[in-house]
């Protein structure tokens, strides 16, 4: 089936100290700040987007950190793992590097690809493959690491559901992924360009039902070259009789959310028009930007956010 949907666009997740998160993705993973804004449904709680040097769909991964969230529960539905993409020949050395920061890993194969998995200071479950990727085939190397290991993009997410029959039809009859065979008894579908990016569906209804909180993702978004592509996909998912919100203007993108059936919610993000559109690519990141709506509430949200330390300036 075609699909308007070109690849992964972000990942969002709820954290807690946002000092704690901000250290681990640029310091740890050598991702870049490239906007600091904040939950533009809820104005003080930071939001911080983290990914290659323009912040480039398929590189973000973003967070609302709060210092006084509460932990989540790991269960079902959820987005329970989001997979990052490396270049060839540096799974052993992210494995040293993120040992040598004090992180735990653990080493995984599935006979398809090796992998290794970890998690953020504050839960979040990852794991890191080995995969060329002609499109971004280089990362943006921050904190010390090396230019030919910096990871270039997010491959995909884990997703656990009660049923994942139920939700692959969906994903395959209304989206247009794509079911991959490649993986033996996998529920495995992918979406957008070349390869396409990765959702694995695992099936477990006894889990503990998952409770949002710091460490849980709380969606999955993907991308569409522009509005019309996102009208056609709200249109599909109408159709599919599953209600999506009206597009949301994000600022640096536009957005509709829906619940997908087995209950996670996605996303479906607009390209443009980027993160330059309120300040150069040379200064992404370094000063609190507000949409217009927020813009009055300024000087009550920078008294309640605690500063963000730029970590390489000089004491
Ligand atoms: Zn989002």
């Amino acid at each position: 089936m075609d699909t308007m949907i070109t690849g992964l666009h972000h990942v969002t997740a709820l954290a807690a100290d946002p000092n704690e998160n901000h250290d681990f993705y640029t310091r740890v993973l050598g991702h870049r700040l490239v906007k600091t804004t904040v939950n533009f449904d809820d104005p003080f709680t930071y939001h911080l987007y983290f990914g290659d040097e323009r912040g480039t769909p398929g590189t973000l991964l973003t967070h609302f950190p709060h210092p006084r969230a509460r932990e989540g529960v790991h269960g079902s539905p959820e987005i329970l793992e989001t997979t990052l993409r490396a270049p060839e020949g540096s799974l052993a050395s992210w494995a040293e590097r993120l040992r040598s920061l004090g992180v735990a890993v653990s080493e995984r194969d599935d006979g398809v690809r090796p992998r290794i998995a970890f998690e953020d200071p504050h839960g979040m479950r990852f794991s890191i493959l080995e995969r060329a990727d002609p499109e971004r085939p280089a990362g943006y190397a921050g904190g010390g690491v090396d230019g030919a290991h910096a990871i270039t993009g997010v491959d995909g997410v884990v997703i656990r559901v009660p049923d994942a029959a139920e939700t692959a039809r969906f994903l395959e009859g209304v989206l247009g992924f794509d079911a991959d065979r490649t993986e033996g008894g996998r529920d495995v579908l992918r979406v957008g360009a070349g390869a396409g990016e990765r959702v694995e569906l695992v099936e477990a209804a006894e889990d503990p039902r998952t409770q949002m909180g710091a460490g849980t993702v709380h969606h999955v978004a993907w991308r569409v070259p522009d509005d019309a592509a996102q009208a056609e996909v709200a249109r599909r998912v109408a159709e599919a009789g599953v209600p999506a919100t009206p597009v949301q203007d994000r600022q640096y993108f536009r957005s509709i959310y829906f619940r997908v059936p087995g209950g996670v919610i996605f996303e479906v993000a607009t390209d443009g028009p980027g993160f330059d559109v309120d300040e150069p690519v040379e200064t992404l990141g370094e000063a609190l930007k507000l949409p217009p709506q927020h813009e009055p509430l300024r000087e009550r949200i920078e008294r309640r956010l605690v500063p963000i330390r730029a970590l390489d300036a000089p004491a």
